[in-house]
């Protein structure tokens, strides 16, 4: 896949030929059309234009399809008066998992994407929807793909009103931001906590732990398979058996891990109770692909978001 910028003349066949309009766009943006605020990227700088409301989903769609613009996004917020952002009355919690900023990357470069970190992409944000459902039972998630990566969005009633303060507290939770007290308890968050750490160790380089400040890199590479084992299966007395790695060593290990799995979700997002992400169905023209919501996470592939206009272009 190229993830080529889309012309000018690609966003109005996008936004014409191709976008459903009303069909394509997810009900719980439908159902609350007229209290959310909507952001405009023009030209490719940024979501500059915000504050923007739709008293009606005709008007919207008359909207993008005059406008074709370069990125469009919607708040997760929902206010009195959107135009102004003010009366704010709830919002959805919001998750952002950016295949260009996941921790420990071998494919494509920090920055970058390709198909292997957005698969990668793929799997966090299906363990964050996991924990969101089996730990803290919250049971309406919807996800999208955000061009770069995934975004979920939890609808339940039950967070729509939380603040900036326990929005964080659930994103410590779920992506295994804290070391916990007692790495060896079966459930709840130190499982959490073992379940990612085990999959970044698994990505970690030499030069990468050398990095971080591990001066053990190679004897810790040399167990990682026994180490990962022990971190899955929750028998963590292992990890205190490994020859040439010892106490100190092991803790630097398991405070590099707990790092890197904070990075692997972008908190400022779930955090910030009036953000704008990317409106699913909407085109994504830095890659040319469509942010389309996810009926099914767990078999989506990149091919559901490829626009009919990347297909017909000349020369591929
Ligand atoms: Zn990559």
């Amino acid at each position: 896949m190229q993830f080529r910028e889309a012309t000018p003349e690609e966003r109005k066949i996008y936004y014409n030929e191709e976008w459903g309009g009303k069909r394509d766009l997810p009900d719980y943006v439908l159902h609350s059309l007229s209290m959310r605020e909507f952001g405009f990227d023009h030209d490719g700088s940024g979501p500059n234009d915000r504050k923007n409301q739709f008293l009606t989903v005709d008007q919207l769609e008359s909207y993008l399809r005059t406008k074709a613009p370069y990125s469009a996004y919607v708040s997760v917020a929902q206010y009195e008066e959107p135009s102004l952002m003010k009366g704010w009355l709830r919002a959805e919690l919001a998750f952002d998992v950016d295949a260009k900023d996941l921790p420990a990357k071998r494919c494509c470069g920090q920055g970058q994407v390709c198909e292997s970190c957005l698969e990668e992409a793929r799997r966090v944000i299906c363990m964050i929807g996991d924990v969101l459902r089996s730990d803290l039972g919250l049971r309406e998630l919807r996800y999208s793909y955000s061009g770069r990566g995934f975004h979920l969005r939890v609808l339940d009633e039950a967070v729509q009103r939380l603040g900036s303060t326990a929005r964080n507290e659930i994103v410590s939770y779920v992506v295994g931001c804290v070391l916990p007290a007692d790495l060896s308890l079966a459930l709840g968050y130190p499982r959490v906590f073992r379940r990612y750490a085990a999959r970044i160790l698994g990505r970690l380089d030499e030069r990468t732990l050398q990095a971080e400040g591990i001066r053990r890199a190679a004897k810790i590479l040399e167990h990682r398979d026994k180490i990962i084992s022990s971190l899955e299966s929750g028998r963590v007395e292992g990890l205190r058996e490994l020859e040439g790695i010892g106490e100190q060593t092991l803790q630097s290990l398991l405070e590099v891990l707990r790092k890197l799995n904070s990075e692997q979700e972008d908190g400022r997002v779930t955090v910030d109770v009036r953000r704008i992400l990317r409106l699913p169905s909407s085109l994504h023209s830095g890659v040319s692909m469509k942010c389309v919501e996810i009926r099914d996470i767990e078999r989506f592939t990149l091919d559901q978001a490829v626009p009919k206009f990347v297909g017909e272009r000349v020369g591929g």
